[in-house]
């Protein structure tokens, strides 16, 4: 390990002991059970121990990854320099007033908060049930499903600036697009990086009974349509007026695998690790995919999920 990595953490040690560890691996931090070793990695639970840890970070130049649950990351088998840090920073507040919204912190899974808004008799978050990941990953990536987005519900939400202030940023700041924003892209604890800390959403009463019965819908639709299991997904966004999913399907690769990776017989945009596979098997199979669409199709393939780690 660098030695800026060291004293960092040294630090953190005298800050979180066993809290954080050196050489984790990341296959264990992954629902797709893929990845090597992180140098450090430590989680937070708290927005000020994630907000001092970034910090430290900074102050000694490390290269940070924040990830939520790790749901739409595909981690290098080479594993991360560097320091993991994994927010666990979980808590909602419900405001039932004239105009409901939930107030979160950007580590709470968005599918519990779903689910404690539709308690409340609070409709618009529906589609998420079923959905793995945290708020914070959900805000950068514009997470979705079933024709809506959590940028539909994003009042606003604080960050972590580069210089290392706390600020609120209405929706418009985030420049959504589909499963896009201007956060996407940038490693997140990275020198230019903003971090989410919290986000207020706005939401909408309704009958418990209709939420409850749109809840089904959707899960019993992902169960019908998505396959179960450790799973990369959906791989590739879905190009205008097509769906990435019917494009593999239709160039003959659905059940095709590569070393432990395989693409799903039941939705072709999701790629299954049916045991033993590692990260290089994933990046071969997306690469097949990708030139065979190309060549059948002339369709470009731009990919919904994020490598993360260290790459050639
Ligand atoms: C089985 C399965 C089903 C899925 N279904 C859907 C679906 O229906 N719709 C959909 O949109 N996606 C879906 N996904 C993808 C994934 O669930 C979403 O992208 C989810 O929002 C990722 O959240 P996460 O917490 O796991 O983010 P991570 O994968 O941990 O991180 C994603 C990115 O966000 C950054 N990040 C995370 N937290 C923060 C923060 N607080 N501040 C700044 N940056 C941060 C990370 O650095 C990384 O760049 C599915 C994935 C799987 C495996």
């Amino acid at each position: 390990m660098s030695p800026n990595v060291l004293a960092l953490e040294a630090e953190l040690v005298a800050m979180m002991g066993d809290r954080v560890r050196r050489h984790e691996p990341m296959a264990q931090h992954s629902p797709l059970r893929v990845g090597g070793l992180a140098d450090l990695w430590v989680a937070v639970v708290t927005l000020d121990e994630l907000i001092a840890v970034v910090q430290r970070a900074r102050q000694h130049c490390c290269p940070v990854l924040l990830i939520g649950s790790g749901a739409n990351l595909l981690v290098s088998d080479k594993g991360v320099r560097g320091l993991v840090i994994q927010n666990r920073c979980a808590g909602t507040t419900l405001i039932l007033d004239e105009r409901p919204r939930a107030c979160a912190l950007s580590g709470t899974h968005l599918a519990s908060l779903a689910r404690l808004a539709a308690h409340y008799g609070l409709s618009g978050l529906e589609w998420a049930v079923g959905m793995p990941g945290t708020l914070g990953g959900a805000l950068v990536n514009n997470a979705g499903a079933f024709g809506s987005c959590i940028a539909d519900r994003l009042v606003r939400a604080e960050l972590l600036t580069p210089s290392g202030e706390r600020v609120w940023q209405p929706a418009e700041w985030f420049e959504y697009r589909y499963r896009s924003s201007r956060l996407k892209g940038v490693a997140a604890g990275s020198e230019d990086a903003f971090i989410v800390l919290q986000a207020e959403l706005g939401l909408e009463r309704a009958s418990p009974l209709e939420i409850e019965e749109r809840i089904a819908r959707f899960n019993a639709q992902r169960k019908r349509t998505q396959p179960s299991g450790a799973s990369l997904g959906s791989v590739f966004k879905n190009p205008p007026g097509d769906y990435a999913g019917r494009l593999i399907e239709a160039a003959g690769l659905k059940g095709r695998q590569i070393g432990g990776a395989r693409i799903s017989e039941h939705h072709a945009n999701f790629f299954l690790n049916t045991g033993q596979a590692c990260a290089a098997d994933f990046v071969a199979l997306i690469e097949l995919a990708r030139e065979t669409v190309r060549a059948r199709f002339g369709v470009e393939m731009e990919l919904e999920i994020q490598r993360a780690g260290e790459w050639e």
